[in-house]
């Protein structure tokens, strides 16, 4: 039997880390064996200790899931196998938002239509409201296999789908809770508008990230003349020449000096602060200021409004109200922009508006759906608005009333979705008063655990601006608002349910009613004070209304008493203003409390390339989560996810730095994993016999085991605790070093030596080590659960309960580790430290006398103050092997007999370390044996021998002679070394018949074979 076989015989880890096939084999595990359906049972299990609630942020199903939303997968995922290992129940279940614009606008590219009005006429809302279902379901299954892949526990089979009525109807209880505190209003607002969308946003999507682009548009100087003088004008300026359609007041700063300027034959008026900068624009050097007042003396003055002859409609609304076409004061208006003089145009503006609104001045916003003017805008009916800009001009230009126009470059907000200019216009819509519950928002939201100080100060500050939020859109596919309202009398009535709604209804109900457009719309309900007919209101919610009720709508109300407020959610940065936000607010009106949804919220920085850049269609640069993970491990990306930054920050995702150190890492743990198991199984070691608690029992520690199990408790404490502060990077970095400094550099090396035996005599001491081992390892991969799943199953089937068949099934469901206090030693730590700080003096001063490491040298001298010797004395083997040198001395001074050429030095605060530097040939030997012995071992390890292996013998040949001299009288040392019976030397390969294996020793070439 080869080696090889022997090895797939006794364990079932292969030889070598393959963690994609490992995790496709861990994923069939977790499908056969139930395991998901396992872990909800934990929730009827008395053996929990307690609920934390939970909802899931959902994802838009309107596109592939990429990198971005796999970070905050991760996280969350993390959290769960972390918490429900330290045994909670955490109600980790699935949601998706399905409705709203960015599904609409993706089933419309589907389509190949450009806007709603040519959706509803080529297909009908039935047929589109089937194409966005289809659309969510073709989605979803990616995000199914995103979610498989990630190793995301999350439970799909309880999964909320925000379109279905039994959601939507608890939807409808959030409004009516605001509609009973008169909280929910119909009004004429400014809102912004897309008009590629067809529909208002909020203003919280107004200021997403990425909605700010640089456009051009034209820079308008124009002026309107005083009424009854003769050539006295206001200087205007503006961006939006479109609006000069909708002007019906001029604002001035009531406090600032206001000049008239001579102009040629012309006088404008304008702010004095602003003359010199205007005129240098206009190119106008030769001017006067010919007098000056205060802007509260030019309040009331008359214009000439230029456009009447052209929008006869401007000319009836001068009738209406005696400010119209005057001159008003405003506090909003800032001198230190422009003229000081500002247009104002309520349809299109916000500030406009409710200056108009203060006056009682009438609103014009001759505007349809698609943001053309209607025939009340006379000449320019049928314009897009956009499009009316250079016409305006034109007309200006034609009743001089034009100054100067060109084209400038700015930041202008776009849609989000469509990147559209936003136009803002004075609509009908329903808005959620939150503006006067923001005390109580901002109050609930303090409450809540940020974890870091930016993203809270962010959050915190954009709920400040409190404004009411615009929930209706003139959209198909969304949540129908359930207000109806009586044709005769205006009577309002907002429905709570959807069998209220049917018993109520006036007509029969087909079949397939379900609570979207069009056929909720067909039920109109009779009017309770006039008989009359009431219809619904032709809208759809804001699809974060949707997302926003989950804690409500997504549960029963048992489960919302059990689950809410939910302890800890995580979504990313630009949540702020997404659903942190709309979550906050409705459970706010729903319960009319101040207090959150959740107890804690962790904002994530957001993926970007690995240049920095944002992932976007347009630079080809988005890594899809299923791409990637076809080719790629799922722990290692979790691992590089986690480890790459903190959780705040902007990750910056590079294919290239994915397997690198989580390679490493999970690649020794795995091999450290495989070395404990392969020489327990050869002394058949039994956990259950041969304990932690037996080993502390036997008196068979070592400084060394003591030390390790030591640092142990402490890195499981710390870990944990970086963990509750969503410190995710730096509590990997703690197993990191771990597994690669504590156990694979310092620890295995000082044991391995002692398993190379199968001596009676120390049969106790290799179980000791083993029980360590056992102990350190086992709790490193529970630890490591929530970060790689994968590997740590595999490990945990594979070799935890192997030797233990009776651990729970899944290490999902194993106790999460806590620290020992007892194995804590502080002392040990210390002496640990100075020595591993002695060892690292020695390498240095290795280095300045070209000593290398594997060198064995004759002597080290330490030279410390008292108590770092008394520490290291302690240690004197362990300092011996550790620097590789025959002996040590420790003094307080340099020995008199110290110094010169044969000496070597270095310092680090009050440690000095000697090396003698001179090599006799008993150290020369030693040392091309020790150098042969990690050839051999590296070749015993590729060829697949067990560690535990005896070789039947091990041969190298053309050595060169003065090398061989060296090393003959330490070839029996090597045979123990490298575990052969007996190691021969040739000095011609051809004295052997061998498959000769090639290697190298100081340059020279030397062949070496083993069996
Ligand atoms: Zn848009
Ligand atoms: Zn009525």
């Amino acid at each position: 039997m080869t080696a090889q076989n022997e090895a797939d015989q006794n364990q079932s880890l292969p030889p070598n880390y393959t963690p994609l096939e490992l995790e496709k084999e861990i994923r069939a595990f977790w499908t056969q064996n139930e395991i998901r359906e396992k872990l909800e049972a934990l929730q009827n299990s008395p053996k929990i200790k307690g609920n934390l609630g939970y909802v899931e942020g959902p994802p838009t199903l309107n596109g592939i899931p990429h990198i971005g939303h796999a970070r905050g997968r991760i996280i969350k995922d993390i959290r769960y196998r972390w918490k429900t290992m330290e045994g909670y129940y955490m109600p980790f279940w699935a949601g998706w938002d399905c409705q709203g614009l960015p599904v609409e606008l993706e089933v419309e590219k589907l389509l190949g239509v450009r806007n709603k009005r040519e959706s509803i006429e080529k297909y009908g809302m039935e047929r589109f409201i089937e194409e966005c279902k289809k659309a969510i379901m073709r989605y979803h299954a990616m995000w199914l296999e995103a979610d498989s892949r990630l190793g995301i526990a999350i439970n799909q089979d309880k999964a909320y789908w925000t379109y279905k009525d039994s959601y939507i109807e608890r939807e409808w209880q959030i409004l009516k809770r605001a509609w009973e505190q008169n909280l929910l209003e119909e009004g004429h607002y400014v809102v912004a508008y897309c008009p590629g969308c067809q529909t208002s946003l909020s203003s919280a999507e107004v200021g997403y990230e990425g909605s700010y682009k640089e456009v051009e548009d034209p820079s308008l100087y124009f002026k309107f003349k005083v009424t009854g003088t003769k050539n006295e004008y206001f200087l205007v300026w503006t961006t939006m020449p479109f609006t000069v359609i909708t002007d019906t007041m001029l604002a001035v700063q009531p406090n600032a000096e206001y000049v008239k300027v001579k102009v040629g034959e012309e006088t404008w008026i304008m702010v004095r602060e602003r003359v010199q900068p205007v005129m240098a624009e206009l190119e106008i050097t030769n001017y006067k200021i010919t007098d000056s007042m205060t802007g509260k003396s030019l309040e009331g003055s008359a214009y000439d409004y230029p456009l009447k002859d052209i929008i006869p409609k401007q000319a009836e609304i001068e009738t209406k109200h005696p400010l119209v076409h005057h001159v008003v004061g405003e506090d909003f208006v800032d001198v230190n922009t422009a003229t000081g003089v500002v247009h104002l145009s309520p349809g299109n503006g916000e500030d406009d508006f409710w200056a108009a609104n203060r006056k009682g001045v009438p609103i014009f916003a001759p505007y349809d759906d698609e943001v053309k003017f209607t025939n009340d805008a006379g000449t320019f009916t049928g314009i897009f608005a956009r499009d009316a800009d250079m016409i305006v001009v034109e007309e200006l230009r034609n009743r001089n009333a034009f100054v100067k126009v060109k084209k400038v470059r700015h930041e202008y907000p776009t849609c989000w979705r469509s990147h559209h200019k936003l136009v803002w216009l004075a609509r009908k819509e329903y808005f959620l008063r939150t503006d006067k519950i923001n005390k109580k928002v901002l109050e609930a939201a303090e409450k809540v655990e940020y974890f870091y100080e930016e993203p809270k100060n962010r959050f915190l500050g954009f709920l400040k601006e409190g404004k009411p939020w615009c929930i209706s859109r003139e959209r198909i596919w969304g949540t129908p608002l359930p207000m109806w309202t009586c044709e005769k009398c205006g009577n309002k009535h907002l429905v709570g349910s959807k069998k209220e709604l049917l018993d109520n209804a006036q007509e029969p109900i087909p079949d397939d009613f379900e609570l979207h457009k069009p056929w909720v719309d067909r039920v109109t309900l009779k009017c309770e004070k006039c008989g009359g007919t009431m219809r619904r209101e032709d809208f759809v919610l804001d699809t974060w209304h949707n997302s926003g009720a989950s804690p409500h709508a997504r549960f029963t109300d048992e489960e919302q008493t059990k689950y809410v407020p939910t302890t800890f959610l995580t979504e990313g940065i630009d949540q702020t203003r997404g659903w942190a936000n709309s979550l906050l607010l409705e459970w706010v009106i729903y319960t009319g409390k101040a207090e959150a949804p959740y107890k804690a919220f962790l904002f994530q920085g957001l993926t970007q390339d690995a240049k920095g850049r944002k992932m976007s269609k347009s630079l080809g640069n988005v890594v899809q989560t299923n791409e990637l993970l076809v080719k790629n491990s799922a722990d290692l990306c979790r691992f590089y996810m986690t480890r790459k930054c903190s959780p705040v920050d902007f990750m910056s995702f590079d294919m290239q730095e994915l397997t690198r150190r989580s390679y490493q890492v999970l690649s020794t743990l795995y091999h450290l994993s495989r070395f404990f198991i392969q020489n327990a199984t050869f002394d058949e070691f039994k956990p259950s016999k041969y304990s932690i608690d037996w080993a502390l029992g036997t008196n068979k520690l070592q400084p060394a085991d003591i030390w390790m199990l030591s640092v142990l408790q402490n890195r499981i404490e710390d870990y944990t605790t970086k963990l509750e502060h969503c410190e995710f990077n730096a509590a990997l970095a703690v197993l990191d070093d771990f597994v690669i400094e504590t156990l694979s550099r310092l620890y295995v090396p000082m044991i391995r030596k002692e398993l190379w035996t199968d001596d009676p005599e120390t049969f106790e001491r290799r179980q000791t080590i083993y029980a360590l081992l056992h102990h350190a390892l086992k709790t490193i991969t529970l630890l490591f659960n929530p970060i790689t799943p994968f590997l740590s199953e595999a490990l945990y089937q594979k070799i935890y309960r192997q030797l233990e068949p009776d651990l729970p099934e899944t290490v999902n469901l194993a106790t999460w580790p806590t620290p020992n206090d007892k194995v804590q030693n502080k002392k040990i730590e210390e002496q640990f430290e100075a020595l591993l700080k002695v060892v690292s003096i020695s390498f240095a001063a290795r280095q300045q006398g070209k000593l290398k490491r594997r060198w064995p040298l004759a002597k080290v001298i330490v030279v410390a103050p008292d108590n770092t010797l008394q520490a290291l004395k302690n240690l004197d083997a362990l300092l011996i092997e550790q620097t590789n040198v025959k002996s040590a001395e420790y003094a307080t001074a340099v020995p008199d007999y110290v110094g010169g050429e044969n000496w070597v030095s270095s310092q680090e605060d009050d440690i000095t370390v000697f090396i003698s530097g001179q090599r006799d040939d008993k150290l020369l030997g030693e040392g091309i044996m020790r150098d042969l012995a990690r050839r051999v071992q590296a070749l015993r390890k590729e060829m697949g021998f067990v560690p535990t292996e005896t070789l039947e013998s091990a041969h190298i040949a053309e050595l060169d002679a003065e090398s061989t001299g060296l090393l003959e009288p330490y070839l029996e040392e090597m045979a123990g070394l490298v575990r052969a019976r007996k190691v021969y030397l040739h000095a011609n390969r051809s004295e052997v018949e061998a498959n000769w294996n090639e290697s190298e020793l100081d340059g020279k070439k030397i062949l070496i074979n083993i069996h």
